[in-house]
């Protein structure tokens, strides 16, 4: 399960540049919460988790489209995933931590990006 999530993915890196920029500061990948969230802005009580579509099953997303070959295999994965990722999302939040997803598919419309993570920030996020 180790190829899930690479540590410092691109997508994650662009996502950690505009928080910084924004002047907001975080740590990664912290040990002691579930699925060890990849960007956690504990002053704020606050997760950006950056999800690569594939791995993670983006929903209605091109990125997410399944091979045809050993499409079972691949279907049963993701399924997986995606369980494990509301298993996660759920109890951050029930431990009081709003979680904002990003998707890869979202890194490269940067002004969408910076927008909804500003958003997020102000704790305006419905998204
Ligand atoms: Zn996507």
């Amino acid at each position: 399960m180790s190829r899930v999530k690479g540590k410092d993915t691109k997508p994650e890196l662009i996502v950690r540049k505009i928080l910084h920029s924004m002047g907001y500061r975080y740590r990664l990948h912290h040990p002691n919460l579930p699925g060890k969230p990849d960007i956690v802005l504990s002053r704020h009580k606050k997760i950006v988790l950056v999800n690569g579509c594939f791995w993670h099953g983006h929903e209605n997303c091109n990125r997410a489209k399944l091979p045809t070959t050993n499409h079972d295999f691949w279907a049963n994965k993701i399924a997986k995933n995606m369980e494990r990722d509301r298993f996660n999302i759920n109890e951050l939040e029930e431990r009081g931590w709003e979680v904002l997803t990003i998707w890869s598919c979202e890194i490269s419309k940067s002004e969408l990006l910076k927008t909804k993570l500003a958003k997020f920030m102000r704790g305006s996020n419905n998204a």
